[in-house]
């Protein structure tokens, strides 16, 4: 298979879990330190080590054929590469949010309070455009870090930054007032890859599939009555259907089935209604369809 170039964050809150992921993939590779490039020894893999910003441009000059970053990244930075790059798959880590935020204490009525004001930021296009749907008009100051203090030293009227927990806002008087983007990391790809290419991105979309699925959902095994099987069934789905075996204490009966991580407790607590016994909850490692 023909070797695909990826590239990751070097350092950030993007590295550890793009990493972690590939060695959930099977795909090993060594990274020692400060390296810029590594290859993966069993996979067709070459592992490029950027900072984040840069990554959709080196994906759209073909210096690399893939890139994870946050898709806040590549909203703000599409319509100013010098070719189009896609997203491909949605990774389901480092979930945050683009927020608009004021001084505690100051009148916010709606998107509309905004008009005329300064906004600090480090996403003036995301901004914008939500700006202009809402048909406000602001001034934006483009700043590349410690927006969220910016309020405060009277560089703006508000802010405009990525959120997850709001602590840092809180920390530093501020209020979120409106999400703007929701964001999580990304696979990007260059559009029409060389169908070799193409294949081994199948390939690593695949397993990266196969991960994700396995981290949603959990591998459920419990005991009940033969007269309680047809109720517990009733509650469970399962990849074809649940499996029902007998137990070697004569009436009873074990019955596994999977079931998804978001409806887990709900699910629980019904399967005990109905007369389980000795549940065990397994993660799953892989779960290939
Ligand atoms: P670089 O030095 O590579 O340019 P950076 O400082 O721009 O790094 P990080 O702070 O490492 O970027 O964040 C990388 C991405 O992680 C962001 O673009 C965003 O998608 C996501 N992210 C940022 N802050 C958080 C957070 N608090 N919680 C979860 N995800 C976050
Ligand atoms: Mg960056």
């Amino acid at each position: 298979m023909p070797l695909l170039r990826l590239a990751i964050q070097k350092s950030g809150r993007l590295t550890e879990e793009s990493l972690e992921l590939m060695q959930e993939c099977g795909i090993d590779f060594n990274k020692s330190g400060g390296k810029l490039k590594a290859s993966a020894y069993n996979f067709p893999l070459e592992f490029l080590f950027l900072r984040d910003d840069d990554i959709p441009e080196y994906i759209a000059d073909g210096v690399a054929d893939l890139g994870i970053v946050g898709e806040n990244v590549i909203a703000e930075e599409n319509g100013k590469l010098s070719a189009p790059v896609e997203i491909v798959e949605r990774l389901g880590f480092s979930r945050c949010r683009l927020s608009l935020a004021v001084a505690r204490g100051v009148e916010y009525g709606s998107v509309q309070s905004l008009q005329g004001k300064r906004i600090a930021t480090s996403f003036p296009n995301i901004l914008q455009g939500f700006l202009q749907e809402n048909g406000v008009n602001a001034e934006i100051h483009e700043i590349s870090g410690s927006v969220e203090i910016a309020p405060s030293i009277g560089l703006a009227d508000a802010i405009c930054d990525i959120v997850s927990s709001g602590s840092t806002l809180l920390s530093n008087g501020l209020v979120e007032v409106e999400t703007i983007f929701r964001s999580e990391a990304v696979l990007l790809s260059r559009p029409n890859l060389p169908p070799a290419k193409q294949r081994t991105l199948d390939n690593l979309r695949f397993r990266i599939q196969s991960v994700n699925r396995a981290k949603h959902n959990k591998y459920i095994l419990l005991n009940a009555r033969n007269e309680a099987v047809s109720a517990i069934l009733n509650l469970l789905p399962g990849m074809k259907s649940p499996t029902v075996l007998p137990l070697a204490e004569s009436g009873w009966s074990s019955i596994h089935a999977v079931v998804q991580e978001d409806t887990f407790w709900e699910i629980i607590e019904k399967l005990r209604a109905a007369g389980a016994e000795g549940i065990l909850v397994v993660p799953i490692e892989k779960m290939i369809v």
